[in-house]
């Protein structure tokens, strides 16, 4: 057994290598919380931050897996900045989208969100809500529509969606937005 560093939490059940590598960098979380408190999407996570990262100390790797939270993370990184134990919290999330995807955790209604809102942002340059609203709710919970259809109409009634999509120009950005999405399928790397 090699020497242990102080003020560290590993616990012993067995996770795959990737896991153990994410579960390294929260070894220094002492659960205080900051992350949760400065987190603006943790109000609509099933975890937050602060459970996400001892959930990961735990070797829940099912659990984390497949959680909301891990895709409701918007990247502010104001949890990061904010660890007093210099957990990179907000990477540890990215870590985790990346293994649920490479370990098959394909319809989570997170992931199915994420995949719905790419799409949409790839097809137009732009997000269209109604159509996001049927792409997910054809996958995940189609009851939801019921309570997302008045809400939809409502909205469009006021203005606020459109009835059609609107295709970003190009030269407004939609050159850029189809360059990203062209950079992240080269730097795609299938699962091992
Ligand atoms: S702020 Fe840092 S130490 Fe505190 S719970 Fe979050 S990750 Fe852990
Ligand atoms: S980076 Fe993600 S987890 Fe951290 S505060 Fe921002 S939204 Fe929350």
């Amino acid at each position: 057994m090699g020497a242990k560093q102080p003020n560290v939490i590993r616990l012993g059940r067995p996770i795959s290598p990737a896991m153990a590598e994410v579960a390294e960098l929260v070894a220094t979380c002492v659960q205080c919380g900051t992350c949760s408190g400065s987190c603006p999407t943790a109000p609509a996570m099933d975890y937050t931050p602060r459970q996400i990262m001892h959930m990961v100390q735990a070797r829940m790797t099912e659990e984390v897996l497949r959680s909301r939270a891990i895709w409701l993370c918007v990247s502010c990184y104001s949890c990061t900045v904010r660890c007093p134990r210099g957990s990179p919290v907000t990477d540890v999330l990215a870590r985790l989208r990346g293994l649920a995807i490479q370990q098959g955790y394909s319809e989570t209604p997170g992931m199915t969100f994420t995949k719905s809102f790419l799409a949409i942002v790839r097809r137009y340059g732009r997000m269209f809500e109604p159509e996001l609203l049927l792409r997910y709710h054809s996958r995940q919970e189609p009851l939801g529509l019921l309570g997302a259809g008045p809400v939809g109409l409502a909205l469009l009634m006021k203005g606020k969606i459109a009835p059609l999509p609107e295709r970003l120009a190009a030269g407004e950005g939609g050159d850029e937005v189809r360059q990203i999405f062209e950079r992240a399928r080269q730097q795609h790397r299938p699962a091992e």
